[in-house]
């Protein structure tokens, strides 16, 4: 297992980046985290969807600047290990190669300062929403992601494209309606996977809801660390000597809406 020590240097946790280039002053905020803050750090995670779209890692170039930015924190010696999200479930061993990652499995269990804690991108907890299960299990499926990566560039792009434009509008229509329920986790779940995995802090992204949670797992107390997106601000954990703080990195210039 992983073990961190957090009295010597913090651990970084982010999540939900949606790197897009129609977003490109957080493109800058990502990379200037990586050269300044991640750069000091015991190790940066990232839990999934870094990117807004991955059709494949033979689409990528190996100067693109975010891999560029990426490989340059292994370089400075800081371990980097990326989770895949529903966004960027195609990331694969090109990617890390090209980036010197490490692609961890999700869930994870990490072990910081004596204690086990779980890593996850957050999606397979929001159990409530059936339709969004249905397409999850369809794009892991070994067999869908080969056929799928055997079409062409163009294709999948206009595949990623509409997939997308659907998911966007079914979450702006979810949103604030009754509904809302189904984008958010399932507490019953969360608490099968921390009694599973034998954990009492769990951190994940997914949801786009920054927050702490306190809540029971089989009567102890137990807590889930929710990351922020990366849209109108950044979102960071860190762990530094023992102390979990959430807190947003500001885009310079651009105050909060
Ligand atoms: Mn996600």
């Amino acid at each position: 297992m992983i073990v961190h020590d957090t009295r010597n240097a913090p651990v970084l946790f982010i999540s939900d980046l949606h790197l897009d280039p129609a977003r490109p002053e957080i493109i800058r905020l990502f990379l200037a985290f990586l050269a300044d803050e991640a750069s000091r750090a015991q190790a940066l995670y990232i839990l999934g969807d870094l990117f807004e779209a991955w059709i494949g890692d033979d689409a990528v170039e190996p100067d693109h600047p975010v891999v560029t930015g990426l490989r340059g924190l292994a370089g400075a010696g800081i371990p980097l290990r990326i989770m895949r999200g529903n966004r960027d479930f195609l990331l694969g061993e090109r990617f890390e190669r090209l980036t010197d990652c490490t692609l961890l499995p999700d869930p994870s269990v990490v072990q910081i300062d004596g204690e086990p804690v779980m890593l996850m991108h957050g999606d397979s907890l929001c159990i409530d929403d059936a339709d969004y299960q249905r397409f999850r299990a369809m794009v892991r499926d070994p067999q869908w992601q080969r056929e799928f990566l055997s079409k062409t560039v163009e294709e999948r792009i206009a595949y990623a494209k509409q997939a997308r434009a659907e998911s966007t509008s079914r979450n702006a229509m979810l949103n604030d309606s009754p509904d809302d329920y189904l984008m958010d986790v399932n507490a019953g779940a969360v608490e099968t996977a921390m009694r599973e995995h034998g954990v009492r802090r769990l951190i994940h992204g997914h949801t786009h809801r920054p927050d702490v949670h306190d809540i029971t797992v089989d009567g102890d107390p137990a807590r889930r660390i929710v990351l922020g997106d990366w849209y109108d601000q950044g979102s960071v954990l860190r762990v530094n000597g023992g102390e979990y703080v959430l807190s947003v990195l500001p885009v310079p210039g651009v105050r909060r809406r």
